[in-house]
């Protein structure tokens, strides 16, 4: 049986409505609620179902972040994980410096597969594991979205331009997953009990790694533009009259 990793990031919840500080410098995320990277459920959820096909023994998940990270690693323990692994920074690091501190975990735990989100909702980088399966020199099949496990390989769909393409894959690999991979299951009220159980380890970030460096310096955030309101028209003449003479399109 194989051991999974799962790197799942803390994010904005997708439900919230976006508040950015007043000075431009990010998103406001004070008093804002948090939730699991939608498609970090996905990567929990297919490895989950690994191991209940027999396919994989231990499940672990690694979040890198502030120690409140450990609410979205017990979220992935009630899921189903087996064990989490929180390694503790208040920097939000770039994606090559988050793929350099995964690159330690997996040395350290060893699974034959590692799976990430396709990208991470609030940063929509969609960078990490390319460059982890970079750094670690380890196979890749991103943006999957249906896994064949087969005795010696993996069967991997992608849905590209043209198509669906199938990888075969042979572990140990990286895996970033797409939407339509799974439907992620919701936690039961006894597995989230069972789940303040479960073992969490807290580990701070300079035990792992002093060889991050920023390479990019965000410099401003702005919101959209605001959109003009919509006006309802009643009848086909109206619409080719706005058309004409507002719109000025025909
Ligand atoms: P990104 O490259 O930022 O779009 O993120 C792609 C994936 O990398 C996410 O879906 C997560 O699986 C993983 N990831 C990114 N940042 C973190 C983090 N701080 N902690 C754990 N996993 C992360």
């Amino acid at each position: 049986m194989i051991k999974i990793l799962v790197a799942v990031k803390r994010v904005l919840d997708f439900n919230l409505r976006v508040r950015l500080k007043p000075d431009g410098s990010g998103v406001d995320l004070a008093n804002a609620k948090m939730s699991m990277n939608p498609f970090d459920e996905i990567a929990v959820e297919e490895a989950i179902r690994l191991k209940e096909k027999g396919v994989a023994g231990e499940c672990v998940a690694v979040s890198i972040g502030p120690l409140a990270n450990q609410e979205t690693l017990r979220t992935a323990l009630a899921l189903g994980m087996d064990r989490g692994i929180l390694i503790t920074t208040d920097e939000e690091w770039e994606p090559l410096n988050v793929a350099k501190i995964l690159k330690k975990t997996v040395e350290k735990e060893s699974p034959q597969l590692v799976i990430l989100g396709k990208q991470s909702i609030d940063g929509d980088h969609n960078q990490t594991g390319q460059m982890l399966a970079e750094i670690l020199n380890w196979p890749q099949a991103t943006c999957v979205s249906e896994l064949k496990w087969q005795e010696e390989e993996c069967l991997l769909t992608r849905e590209i331009d043209t198509g669906l393409e199938v990888l075969a894959v042979k572990p140990p690999f990286i895996m970033t997953v797409d939407l339509r991979l799974n439907q992620p299951r919701y936690a039961t009220l006894p597995n989230i009990m069972r789940a303040k159980q479960k073992p969490l380890s807290i580990e701070p970030l300079l035990n792992l790694n002093n060889s991050l460096t920023p390479r990019i310096k965000r410099l401003k955030v702005e919101p959209p533009p605001p959109r003009n309101s919509v006006k309802m028209l009643k009848t086909v003449e109206e619409l080719v009259r706005h058309l004409k003479q507002e719109a000025k399109v025909i």
